[in-house]
């Protein structure tokens, strides 16, 4: 039997972490199917049909599709997903959002946060804060897997020849209204995607400190900005910066961290970065227990030292 990606869009077009859901996808052999749902879908569905591993993309083209909204994509998942093996969408709000809902409506497997696919039914996921990994097995019958897209290459953009087929649309539920969605704009690379990531703890005060402290040092690295959820939850950085178990899980090539104690719940969150740092003004911070390199020192020398070193 096929498999099924749930698309993810933006105003750029299908998101990198569903390439990486179609790649995992690809791991599991068999026919890879895209569902591809919005309204005004014309250009996406051309830029879907080149991406590399699809033999066939489902259209859903309908107004109540515009704005993502979860409750009414899953009458639509309920009615495709009984034809396929496996579901899949990437382990971002969207995904987390939308499946375990038809899961839950189908009465099927579901599996959360897979970083390794070894077998059709057999899947690897982090447990307890990504402390230890689980080995699952799901029973024969339909699965819906979300997949963390950092562990999984990103499909070609080019190179497929997919063919479109446009379905029909489910309805509008009413149950969830529209109202308005209020977008980060910012020239700063995606948390979940940046090579370079920079982040700050509680220890920054306030939001105005925070931006002030960290903003100059991430344009000189060409840096994401993220945050502890201590952070974000007193305000002092956006809820899309927060890095970790509940927030974005990343893997940059290099993460600093300033000013963050290392929970349990925001290492999870970190341990695919390739290199980690650490400033820290408490030696017996745990974040120094992960850390590749670690200074102890007060946060509001360094930034400002290490940014005006760069600029030179
Ligand atoms: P603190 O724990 O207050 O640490 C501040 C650190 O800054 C200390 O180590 C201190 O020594 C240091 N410091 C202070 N001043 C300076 C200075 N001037 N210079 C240098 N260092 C300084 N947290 C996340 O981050 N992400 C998650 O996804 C997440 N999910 C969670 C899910 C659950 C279910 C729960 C219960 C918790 C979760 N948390 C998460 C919260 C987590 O447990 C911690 O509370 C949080 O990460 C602590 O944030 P912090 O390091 O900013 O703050």
């Amino acid at each position: 039997m096929s498999i099924l990606v749930i698309a993810e869009i933006d105003s750029h077009g299908i998101k990198a972490a569903t390439r990486s859901a179609i790649t995992a996808a690809g791991q599991l052999g068999g026919d890879v199917h895209l569902l591809l749902t919005g309204s005004g879908l014309e250009g996406i569905a051309l830029q879907a049909k080149s991406i590399k591993g699809l033999s066939k993309i489902l259209l859903a083209d309908s107004a109540e599709y515009a704005h993502g909204i979860a409750e009414n994509l899953t009458p639509l998942l309920v009615k495709l997903a009984p034809g396929y093996s496996t579901v899949l969408a990437a382990a971002t709000s969207f995904g987390k959002n939308l499946l375990p809902r038809a899961a839950a409506l189908l009465d099927a497997a579901m599996v959360s946060e897979v970083t390794q696919i070894i077998g059709e039914r057999t899947f690897v996921r982090p447990i307890y804060a990504g402390n230890l990994n689980a080995t699952v097995a799901v029973p024969p019958g339909l699965a819906l897997i979300t997949v963390r897209p950092t562990v999984f290459e990103a499909a070609a953009e080019t190179g497929g020849d997919a063919a479109v087929e446009a379905i029909a649309a489910t309805g509008e539920l009413g149950k969830t209204q529209f109202i308005s969605r209020e977008l980060a704009v910012s020239d700063r690379p995606e948390l979940a995607t940046a090579k370079v990531v920079i982040s700050g703890g509680r220890s920054l005060g306030s939001k105005e400190i925070f931006h002030d402290t960290l903003a100059p040092l991430a344009a000189q690295l060409g840096a994401a900005i993220g945050a502890t959820r201590a952070a974000v939850d007193s305000g002092m950085a956006p809820n899309d910066a927060q890095v970790g178990q509940t927030g974005t899980v990343i893997a940059p090539d290099l993460y600093i961290a300033f000013g963050v104690s290392g929970a349990a719940q925001h290492v999870g969150g970190i341990k695919d970065a390739k290199v980690i740092v650490a400033v820290n003004h408490d030696a017996e911070a745990p974040i120094f227990k992960v850390a590749d390199y670690g200074l102890v020192a007060d946060l509001f020398d360094v930034v400002p030292e290490l940014t005006a070193a760069l600029k030179q």
